[in-house]
């Protein structure tokens, strides 16, 4: 972009105050502002779209984009805008809270196909209750969302949630820091895994729920959850 260089600076190459090397560096931002916008844009699109609220309950806070899986990728026509609550819930990181989840009598109506998607799943997991199985009677799919609404399979599954505690059934989160309430002992290690040992920054062990990751001087190893307290 010549032109440009020489609007900005017309000393070009040889301009005494350093502007041709900036005028790069606007020309540079230029140039690759249309690809931060299409990084950003499926958020905005869900925003836009949205209204800036949460798809599912119409929260205005901790939005985040979720893609509705089996569909890895963010597209707008995969993925939905929800806040921080549906998402820990929907994750399966909090229980369900049932109260919160009367707003998917509104959001089954919705003309979004992964916002019916999702409505759909989380119906299903709380079908126990009468108002929910009445809703899902209410919705009709087209083959082959009705394929995707199924493929997690989370349909099938009971309403209870199981999450990681710890020996005397806190909740733990990842990051937790833990204290050992046995002495382990670490096959093929002189690791010093005495009782009384404090884990920091856990890692939950996704699909496990009897199981956690935690360093010990040094060393990430697998921890069962019956041998830990919150610390
Ligand atoms: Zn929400």
């Amino acid at each position: 972009m010549p032109k440009m260089i020489s609007i900005i600076c017309r000393y070009g190459t040889v301009c005494p105050f350093g502007f041709f090397i900036s005028a790069q560096k606007v020309t540079e931002k230029i140039t690759f502002a249309p690809e931060k916008n299409e990084i950003m844009s499926v958020e905005n699109v869900l925003r836009a779209r949205s209204n800036n609220q949460c798809e599912l309950c119409k929260s205005t806070s901790n939005l985040t984009v979720y893609d509705v899986p089996p569909h890895p990728e963010q597209k707008e026509e995969d993925s939905i805008l929800i806040c921080e609550k549906c998402d820990l819930q929907l994750n399966k990181k909090e229980e369900l809270d049932s109260k919160h989840w009367s707003c998917l009598n509104e959001s089954m109506w919705s003309e979004v196909v992964p916002v019916q998607v999702v409505t759909w799943r989380m119906l299903n997991r709380l079908r126990d209750e009468s108002w929910a199985a009445d809703a899902i009677d209410q919705m009709f799919f087209d083959e082959s969302t009705l394929v995707w609404a199924k493929a997690t399979g989370d349909h099938e599954n009971s309403s209870a949630v199981e999450l990681h505690r710890d020996c005397n059934g806190n909740i733990l989160h990842d990051g937790d820091n833990v204290v050992l309430t046995k002495t382990l002992d670490v096959k093929g290690s002189n690791l010093n895994a005495k009782l009384g040992t404090v884990v920091k920054g856990i890692k939950l062990v996704v699909d496990n729920v009897e199981q956690i990751e935690g360093k010990i001087e040094g060393q990430t190893i697998v921890i069962l959850t019956k041998y830990l307290r919150k610390g």
